[in-house]
């Protein structure tokens, strides 16, 4: 392998222009060497492929791929990827199913290559200082409340309502990315309620109830019909006063009033999952957290069905 780690680009959609591509051309750790995905829309000057094989049959030298495809068709890309000894940074979530993700952590060790599985709202500039501040304190509830207007963030996307595509999981994941990396003690689920529309296989919202290992009530309110003011919040109650991490994980605010966080510079949220990435693969490790999708499959395998009305977007 060369100094520069050449990487291919794969699902050519929404987040790969708007947050891969920049992050990308911003770390020297990286060169962009081609783009894959079924559509022509690839980036200017790269070279374009239909799909992996046909980039695995080029010319290309490809050390790495990020895959930002849907979740659903993300397994066969990755094991391809990895039977071709490619390092491999998976978007979240790292895949559909549990097992299909353990198969993957088996192939990339047996292929000694790198598997990120990425949490992006991890690298939220108040996530870190998040979890230092209460890795020393005594929780005493957390609420989540993840709350977005789905037609005005989601248009279009036909696979996130389709079985597999987690429907209001999707933001969701990101929050309990948060949530498992900040709170001190694990937490699992005691009750879940999953609203379906009646002509969807992927649920709008979802009211779920955690405790601690400790006994501590952790709530998760997710909806998509959310118009108006949007939230992404996460307060955590605890014997030293109130956290309150907003905007995804990027405003912290302390007890105290103090707003500590990253310095945008070293991290940022894409900036910072490749920088990770990068010193992944030249320390030869993977990294792959199941916990934030364990809770997910966990909600969908514990959870209370309701059916609720069409969704018409
Ligand atoms: P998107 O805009 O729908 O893009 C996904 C791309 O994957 C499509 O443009 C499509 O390109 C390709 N694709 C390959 N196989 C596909 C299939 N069977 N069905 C549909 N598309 C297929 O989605 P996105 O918002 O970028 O999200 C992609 C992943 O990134 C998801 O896992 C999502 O959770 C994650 N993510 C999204 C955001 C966000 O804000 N949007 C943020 C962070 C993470 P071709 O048709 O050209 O193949």
């Amino acid at each position: 392998m060369t100094d520069t780690i050449r990487l291919a680009l794969v699902g050519m959609g929404k987040i790969a222009h708007d947050q891969h591509v920049p992050a990308i051309a911003s770390n020297p750790a990286f060169e962009l060497v081609a783009t894959v995905s079924r559509s022509p829309g690839g980036v200017e000057g790269v070279p374009h492929f239909h799909d992996i094989d046909a980039l695995a049959k080029s010319n290309v030298k490809v050390d790495a791929v990020a895959l930002c495809t849907p979740p659903q068709v993300r397994h066969a890309i990755a094991a391809a990827a990895l039977a071709n000894n490619w390092h491999v940074f998976l978007e979240k979530p790292p895949g559909a199913t549990l097992a299909e993700v353990a198969v993957l952590e088996e192939l990339a060790a047996k292929a000694n290559v790198t598997l990120f599985a990425s949490w992006h709202s991890r690298y939220a500039l108040g996530v870190e200082p998040a979890r230092e501040w209460l890795s020393s304190r005594k929780v005493t509830s957390a609420a989540i409340t993840w709350r977005e207007d789905v037609r005005q963030w989601h248009p279009g996307q036909a696979w996130i309502w389709e079985a597999g595509g987690f429907g209001v999981f999707d933001p969701g994941i990101n929050a309990l990315s948060i949530a498992t990396h900040i709170m001190p003690q694990p937490f699992f689920i005691e009750r879940a309620t999953l609203d379906f529309p009646a002509n969807r296989d992927a649920p709008i919202a979802a009211d779920v109830a955690f405790r601690t290992t400790e006994g501590t009530p952790v709530t998760l309110d997710l909806d998509w019909r959310q118009e108006g003011h949007q939230s992404w919040d996460i307060v955590v109650e605890t014997t030293d006063g109130t956290l309150k991490l907003a905007e995804g994980g990027a405003v912290l605010t302390l007890p105290d009033g103090s707003t500590p966080h990253e310095q945008e510079g070293l991290h940022g949220e894409y900036p910072g999952l490749y920088a990770r990435f990068a010193e992944l693969v030249q320390g030869g490790r993977s990294d792959v957290d199941i916990a934030p999708l364990r809770h997910v499959a966990d909600a969908f395998m514990r959870g209370k069905r309701r059916e609720v009305e069409d969704f018409v977007e």
